[in-house]
């Protein structure tokens, strides 16, 4: 089967989309005009082939019954990696114990919805911990910048398996949404128990010893699937003598913008575009809401956008008391009226004095708690500091704020004080030249939120590349975005595909 390449406006993608079997989309805004890149499969004669003809969208799963497997293998978190790895171990007819100190979904929901009210954080059932991992409450973005961790392909389509939208197969950008990934993730949860494996939910693994007591068998390979939020478990590995060493990570604010601005940058090359007219809610209704990735260096490190959730949310991300930590994620529509990112700087290992593998949480936590006393300092502990942008950048209190999607709330505060100078510094530079980009994003109709500081992990435990195994502790597979080997969704899942891949080559 072949493909045509169609540069199309965004109308006409919508209507060719509707017809045929597109295979790959992507929006292109670099132009005067907004543009759509479609490719679709064709016949021999060069014909587009209709969207409902009968070929496959890909090869099936094929998962096996390991209810009476002889191998088995432990698995210490249920994020992407350990669920993806889970899922892979099943393929290959071994069978998967999952450990997650979370709970199932939607029991975990109801502990998010308490923390979106300023009711109350459970340190173990958050944003962060429960099934899904990081990724469940997110805007699901499921694309990775490596192309060399492999199959990216084979991820999407097990996500697609499991219920994920047909966008998923084709779309550049790729994205799922947080009313959507639940049901996904309880889809994988089912497949995996009713093939034979087992998910053990609020249960934290507090030292690997415990892993014998909870199972016979005395050789049981473990992939360690932790994220990277997982600080006490970090300690307890240092503490059991598993080999840990710091690597560079990022952190900053989110920056929260009118959605209908970042349209008219990104689509309308800053034109007055009417925002109730027909060309602009024709595009937005064809094309969705514009994102953006955005880039600087800045005094020899590098400051850039992260994790920017189009229509979306900023959502309290922390999983310990007394702390603030920020994120951002959206539905599958991304329909709400704003549109958010984090806006980070690149921290190296020596820009963090001493030689303490885990000196990055220490600085991590550090940054967290003072941005909890700020806000503290107006009364508001559980609403997050915030400033004005352009209030920001000129150093200037904010008298007051902008609307915000934070559901817990923003209090005014001194972002440009206190945020320590090598950081706010940075970020300061980086908005300015990001508004020379995009003239009129250096503006106070947008706010920064703080702190976000979980946008990678700052701890590596390091594998010996053939293996996977930990270079200290045998039969050990540090995986996904707490290893320091993947950061994201897809490459966490991955990660714990070759995981698993290697388990299975042990036979
Ligand atoms: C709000 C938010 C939005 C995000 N949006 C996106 C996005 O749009 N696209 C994207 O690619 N990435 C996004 N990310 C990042 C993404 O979610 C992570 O990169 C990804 O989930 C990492 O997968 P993982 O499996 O390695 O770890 P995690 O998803 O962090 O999962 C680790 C799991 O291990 C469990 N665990 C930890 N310690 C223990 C223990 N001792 N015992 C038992 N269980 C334990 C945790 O409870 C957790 O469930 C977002 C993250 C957040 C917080």
């Amino acid at each position: 089967m072949a493909t045509s390449q169609y540069i199309l406006s965004p109308r006409e993608a919508h209507e060719a989309e509707q017809q045929w079997r597109v295979v790959k989309r992507s929006v292109d805004a670099r132009q005067r005009e907004l543009r759509v890149h479609l490719t679709v499969l064709t016949d021999d004669e060069g014909r587009p082939i209709a969207k409902d003809a009968p070929i496959p969208l890909y090869e099936p799963p094929v998962f096996q019954d390991v209810h009476k497997a002889v191998r088995s293998a432990i698995i210490i978190g249920a994020g992407p990696a350990g669920l993806f790895a889970a899922l892979t171990l099943l393929e290959h007819g071994i069978k998967p114990i999952l450990y997650e100190r979370g709970k199932e979904v939607s029991e975990r929901k109801k502990d998010i919805a308490l923390l979106n009210r300023n009711e109350g954080l459970n340190p173990e059932s958050n944003y962060c911990f429960g099934e899904g991992g990081a990724g469940t409450f997110s805007d699901g973005k499921l694309f990775s910048r490596s192309k060399k961790r492999g199959n990216m392909q084979r991820v999407m389509e097990l996500f697609h398996y499991f219920g994920a939208p047909d966008t998923v197969l084709y779309e550049a950008h790729a994205h799922i949404g947080s009313d959507k990934l639940p049901t996904i993730i309880k889809n994988m949860r089912e497949c995996i128990i009713q093939h034979g494996g087992e998910i053990h939910f609020e249960t934290k693994i507090d030292s690997l010893s415990q892993l014998s007591t909870l199972n016979s068998k005395p050789i049981t390979p473990v992939i360690l699937a932790i994220g990277h939020s997982a600080h006490d478990t970090y300690r307890m590995l240092a503490a059991e003598g598993v080999a840990l060493e710091t690597k560079g990570f990022a952190m900053g604010v989110r920056a929260e913008h009118p959605q209908s601005l970042i349209n008219r940058l990104m689509y309308f090359k800053g034109r007055n575009i009417d925002i109730s007219g027909s060309q602009y809610t024709e595009t937005i209704s064809y094309v969705g809401n514009a994102s953006y990735s955005l880039v600087t260096q800045v005094d020899g490190r590098g400051v850039y956008s992260f994790c920017m959730c189009p229509g979306g949310y900023i959502v309290p991300a922390g999983s310990t008391p007394e702390t603030c930590v920020v994120n951002g994620m959206s539905a599958s529509h991304r329909n709400s009226p704003f549109a958010n990112s984090g806006m980070v700087v690149q921290i190296n290992p020596e820009d963090i004095p001493g030689d303490n593998p885990l000196r990055g949480l220490e600085y991590q936590e550090a940054l967290e708690r003072e941005a909890f006393k700020q806000s503290a300092i107006s009364s508001q502990p559980s609403a997050a500091p915030a400033q004005r942008l352009r209030d920001f950048v000129a150093g200037k209190a904010s008298k007051d704020l902008p609307k915000c999607s934070y559901l817990p709330g923003i209090v005014p505060s001194r972002l440009d004080q206190w945020l320590p100078a090598h950081i706010g510094h940075r970020l300061q530079q980086g908005f300015r030249d990001f508004d020379r980009k995009y003239p009129g994003f250096l503006t106070n109709e947008a706010v920064i939120v703080g702190v976000e500081s979980r946008s990678s992990s700052a701890v590596r435990i390091p594998r010996d590349p053939e293996t996977l195994q930990s270079v200290s502790t045998p039969l050990l597979y540090p995986c996904g975005e707490g290893a320091g080997y993947a950061g994201g969704i897809t490459s966490s899942a991955l990660d714990g595909i070759n995981a698993a891949l290697k388990i299975a080559d042990l036979a």
